[in-house]
C-alpha cells in the first residue's frame, strides 16, 4: 500500500470515494457508540463486588490499634490503610495521609490552600501578581481545569517518549519565580500511556526552582494499572529520589483506588515529606474531623495486602488487554505506513492517543460523531482546550464492550483516512 503522500491526486480521489461509501454505510446503521469515557466497564466493576461482603452487620469494625472505625477520629487515615496504600505507591506509611473518595479532590484542595494560605509559610499565591503552572501536553483535562479555575496561567511543555521535555522544564523553573508547580502523570500517562524514564525522574528530583514553594504534582493515578504480567513499565519512586537530591519537600504524590475498586467510592491519598504533611494537617484538621474510615477498612479487608491488589489488577488487565490489543492491531493493519498520523502503544493505563496530521483532529472527531461514535472532544487534553496543532485524539477503550469498541474503531479509522485525504487534497 502506498502512503497518501505518494499517491497522485486521482488516486487520492478514488480512495476517498471508496471511504465515503464505507462511511455512509456506517451512518445508515444508526449506531450509538461511546469511546469518550475513561471509566471501568461493568465487568471491571463486578471484580470488586466482594468488597460489599467483607463488612456485613455483625462484623467487628475495630482496627489493629483498637480504633473503632464507626466513630469520629483519626485525621490522617487508619494505619492498615496507610500500609496498604504505602505498599501500592512504594512510600513509607508515615509519609501518607489517607483522604476521602477522590484524589482530584486532594489536588484541588492543595491548590486552593496554596492560593489562600501559601505553602509552608510562603506568600499565599492569591497575593502574587502572577502564578504559573507547567502543563505537560497532552495531559489530563481535569488537572488543567483546576489551575484554570484558580486563574493560574498554564504553560505547555511538550511530552516526549521519555516524559516532559526536561530541558524546557529545567530552564523555565530555574528562571521564573512565578512558576509554582507542574502537573505530572508519571506512569502510563493520561492520555498517551507514557512512563517517565529514569533520567526524567532524576532530573525532576534535581530541579533548582527559583520559587521556594515550587511543587511537583505527581499524580500516580495509574501506578498498578499494567496490561501485562511481565512486560511492565517501571517508574522510579520520586519521594526517595527528591530526598536523595536534597529536595525532600518538592513533591506531592497523589493516588487513589478509583480505577482499582469503584470510581467515586474508592480511597485516595497524598504522600509527601514530613514538613509538607505538617503544613497540610494545619488546614485539614479545620476542614474535617476525619475521612471515611469504614471505607478504608473495607478496602483493607478486601485486599488484605499488596498481593491482593496485584492479583486484582491482573483481573482488570484481563478485561482491558483485549480492547487495547484490538485497537493497536487495527491501527497497525489499517494505518501503518499510510502517513495519516501516529500512535503510542501503552503497556498500561486507560488510554490510547492517536495523533493525526496537523489540523485534522477536530474533523476526525466531528466525522466520528456523525457516524454515531462519541469521542473525547479534540483539544480536551490541552490547557484551555486548545491543541496548537489540532492533532491529538484521546481514545478510551475501557467502557464499551469489545464488540462495540471494534465497530467504533473501524469507524474511527475510516474518519482518520478521510480527514487525512481531505487535508492533502486541500
Ligand atoms: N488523575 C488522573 C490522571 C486520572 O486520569 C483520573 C481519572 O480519570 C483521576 C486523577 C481521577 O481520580 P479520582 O477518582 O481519584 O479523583
Amino acid at each position: 500500500m502506498k502512503s497518501y503522500e505518494e499517491m497522485t491526486k486521482e488516486e487520492l480521489l478514488k480512495e476517498k470515494e471508496g471511504l465515503e461509501a464505507e462511511y455512509k454505510k456506517f451512518q445508515q446503521r444508526g449506531l450509538k457508540l461511546d469511546m469518550s469515557r475513561g471509566k471501568p466497564s461493568q465487568e471491571q466493576l463486578d471484580l470488586s463486588m466482594g468488597m460489599m461482603d467483607v463488612l456485613t452487620s455483625g462484623v467487628d469494625l475495630t482496627c489493629d490499634d483498637g480504633t473503632d472505625c464507626r466513630n469520629y477520629g483519626v485525621l490522617d487515615g487508619i494505619s492498615e490503610a496507610k500500609q496498604l496504600i504505602g505498599d501500592m505507591i512504594e512510600c513509607n506509611p508515615d509519609n501518607i495521609i489517607i483522604y476521602g473518595n477522590s484524589s482530584l479532590n486532594i489536588m484541588y484542595d492543595t491548590i486552593s490552600r496554596s492560593m489562600t494560605h501559601g505553602v509552608m509559610g510562603n506568600t499565599p499565591w492569591c497575593k502574587l501578581d502572577k502564578v504559573k503552572f507547567l502543563c505537560p501536553v497532552p495531559g489530563y483535562d481535569r488537572h488543567f481545569a483546576i489551575t484554570e479555575y484558580f486563574g493560574i496561567e498554564m504553560i505547555n511543555v511538550p511530552m516526549l517518549p521519555t516524559g516532559p521535555d526536561m530541558d524546557m522544564v529545567e530552564d523555565l523553573v530555574s528562571k521564573d519565580e512565578a512558576i509554582k508547580g507542574i502537573w505530572c502523570v508519571p506512569k502510563y500517562s493520561n492520555p498517551q500511556g507514557i512512563t517517565y524514564s529514569d533520567e526524567t525522574v532524576r532530573r525532576f528530583a534535581r530541579l533548582k526552582p527559583a520559587a521556594k514553594d515550587f511543587r511537583i504534582y505527581w499524580d500516580n493515578a495509574y501506578c498498578v494499572h499494567h496490561l501485562y504480567d511481565i512486560n511492565q513499565d517501571h517508574l522510579i519512586e520520586i519521594l526517595k529520589e527528591c530526598k536523595r537530591a536534597g529536595n525532600p519537600d518538592m513533591v506531592y504524590k497523589f493516588c487513589s483506588t478509583s480505577k482499582i475498586t469503584f470510581p467515586g467510592s474508592g480511597v485516595a491519598a497524598i504522600a509527601t515529606s514530613a514538613n509538607n504533611l505538617e503544613d497540610i494537617k494545619k488546614q485539614l484538621k479545620i476542614q474535617t474531623i476525619g475521612h471515611d474510615k469504614v471505607n478504608q477498612l473495607r478496602h483493607v479487608r478486601f485486599f488484605k495486602d499488596i498481593h491482593g491488589i496485584t492479583e486484582h489488577m491482573r483481573k482488570h488487565a484481563d478485561s482491558l488487554r483485549p480492547k487495547f490489543e484490538m485497537i493497536l492491531d487495527t491501527f497497525e493493519r489499517e494505518l501503518k505506513g499510510l502517513g495519516a498520523g501516529s500512535w503510542y502503544s501503552p503497556k498500561g493505563g486507560y488510554f490510547i492517543t492517536y495523533e493525526t496530521l496537523d489540523g485534522c483532529a477536530k474533523n476526525v472527531v466531528a466525522k466520528a460523531k456523525k457516524a454515531g461514535v462519541v469521542m473525547t472532544p479534540a483539544g480536551a487534553p490541552f490547557p484551555y482546550g486548545k491543541d496548537p496543532h489540532d492533532s491529538v485524539i484521546r481514545i478510551s477503550p475501557s467502557y464499551p464492550s469489545l464488540e462495540d469498541l471494534t465497530t467504533a474503531i473501524d469507524i474511527f479509522v475510516v474518519c482518520v483516512k478521510l480527514a487525512s485525504i481531505e487535508k492533502l487534497l486541500g
